[in-house]
């Protein structure tokens, strides 16, 4: 009798870099069990990517949903690495490879020494802050609350904090709106800008009150991360990317009116009572590319709230020992853990560019790695596969998390009845 031998690899997340590993092995004929601690495997293209980039969310959800959707592929929605199923539990099932595709959703630390003490009072950081800004719309929604300061600190300078002030300042100049009796359409100010459509009501913006909220960042406005950087660039293409930086921040400058302060980081918090009510900041020099605290330069600034947006790490996983609190991975092309035989790690929590295109390419990159160097390898393949016994095992413990999440299989029904309420779709996209 011949045993039928076939891998079975195990992802944990289903989005950008998760789906696209289970497209890629689902190409080669390997079947994988996606478990999604979200009921909608979408990840940050839902709760990052910024509410008013419907229709890239909308492209790249249905792009996920389509290779989620494969016969290869066994979705496992509602369940959560280290909540619902531990790591030693995984590989105990015996999978042939275990894919960590779970993205980068702590933030890093704001670097002032106590000062998550005040987290949630006064502090707030990016990641949950974006979410709750994409979700709050929805009747359903029963998630934190931030109601937005005019003022605030924003402690950042790559992309992402771009999009934390703009959700500031537009969330605030339409409240300032409706004060008015106005109706504010957070989509119609997203794309026209605030100067356009307060010209349009006939208000200056002086009229409104407001004061704004700033951007810190300890380099120079040349120097923010906005646009993906070849490691090899030459000095021409630099100085190219430098000028491009300084305009991208200047059209978001005119069209957004917050204030941007380059050259300083915070080194100390301000609390009153048991609130964070300000920094200190240090005003900073860039030397060779790094910002260098100048001595005697602090000053203080006061805020109602302050949002930090300096990065996202991966979310420790119990049982993996992280390194400056990265993933061990001496080689980033194979994704392979340190101390592991067969868990690799792919997409955002390795790449750490929020980007979704060098998601997506780090996993298609990992999983072809592990496709022929390891999984499909020929002196492998007794080691890697797994006979049809084994399969139907791992098979019906997929199927028993499916049944505790209230999932039966059908996959389009599942999304559709998950499918959030989108602002756009609302009677008005007005706040
Ligand atoms: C504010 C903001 C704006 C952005 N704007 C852009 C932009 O304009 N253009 C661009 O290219 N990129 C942008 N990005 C970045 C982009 O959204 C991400 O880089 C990309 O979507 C990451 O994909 P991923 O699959 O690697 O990770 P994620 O999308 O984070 O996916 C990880 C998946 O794993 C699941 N998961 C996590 N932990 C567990 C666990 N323990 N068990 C089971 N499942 C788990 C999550 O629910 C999620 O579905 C932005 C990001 C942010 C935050």
């Amino acid at each position: 009798m011949s045993i039928h031998c076939s891998p079975i690899v195990c992802i944990v997340g289903g989005a950008v870099a998760g789906s696209e590993a289970a497209h890629r092995l689902a190409q080669r004929g390997v079947r994988s069990v996606v478990l999604e601690m979200e009921a909608v495997p979408w990840g940050k293209i839902e709760l990052g990517l910024p509410k008013w980039h419907a229709k890239q969310r909308d492209k790249e959800e249905a792009a996920i949903d389509e290779k989620l959707r494969s016969p290869y592929v066994t979705y496992v929605p509602s369940t959560k690495l280290g909540r619902d199923v531990s790591l030693e539990e995984l590989l105990g099932w015996g999978f042939s490879a275990i894919l960590l595709a779970a993205g980068a959703w702590r933030d890093r630390p704001l670097p002032v020494s106590g000062v998550d003490a005040y987290e949630n009072k006064g502090l707030i950081y990016q990641n949950p802050f974006v979410a709750q800004f994409n979700q709050y719309h929805s009747p359903d929604y029963d998630g934190p609350a931030f109601e937005v300061q005019d003022d605030a600190i924003i402690v950042g300078g790559g992309l992402a904090s771009l999009d934390v002030v703009k959700i500031l300042m537009l969330e605030t100049t339409a409240r300032a709106l409706r004060q008015r009796g106005l109706t504010a359409d957070l989509l119609v100010l997203e794309k026209k800008g605030i100067p356009k459509v307060l010209q349009q009501l006939g208000l200056s913006w002086e009229e409104l009150g407001l004061k704004g909220c700033t951007l810190y960042y300890r380099r120079r406005a040349q120097d923010m991360p906005l646009i993906p950087m070849d490691e090899n660039v030459t000095p021409e293409k630099l100085q190219k990317a430098k000028t491009v930086r300084e305009k991208l921040l200047s059209n978001f400058l005119a069209k957004y009116l917050f204030h941007f302060e380059p050259c300083c980081m915070p080194v100390r918090e301000l609390v009153e009572g048991n609130r964070l009510a300000g920094l200190v900041f240090q005003r900073t020099e860039v030397r060779e590319g790094r910002a260098v605290a100048l001595p005697d330069t602090e000053f203080e600034v006061r805020s109602p709230q302050i949002i930090s947006s300096i990065g996202s790490l991966p979310e420790p996983v119990p049982g993996i020992e992280l390194k400056w609190e990265l993933f061990r991975i001496p080689d980033p092309n194979t994704g392979k853990l340190e101390g592991y035989d067969n868990v690799f790690a792919l997409g955002n929590s390795v790449t750490g560019t929020g980007n979704i295109r060098a998601s997506r390419l780090h996993a298609r990159m990992v999983t072809e790695w592990i496709l022929d160097s390891f999984l499909l390898r020929p002196e492998n393949v007794s080691q890697t596969s797994n006979d049809e016994a084994q399969v139907e095992r791992i098979l019906e413990r997929a199927s028993e998390l499916q049944t505790r999440a209230g999932y039966d299989g059908d996959y389009d029904r599942w999304i559709e009845r998950h499918q959030p309420v989108r602002l756009e779709s609302m009677e008005s996209s007005s706040l």
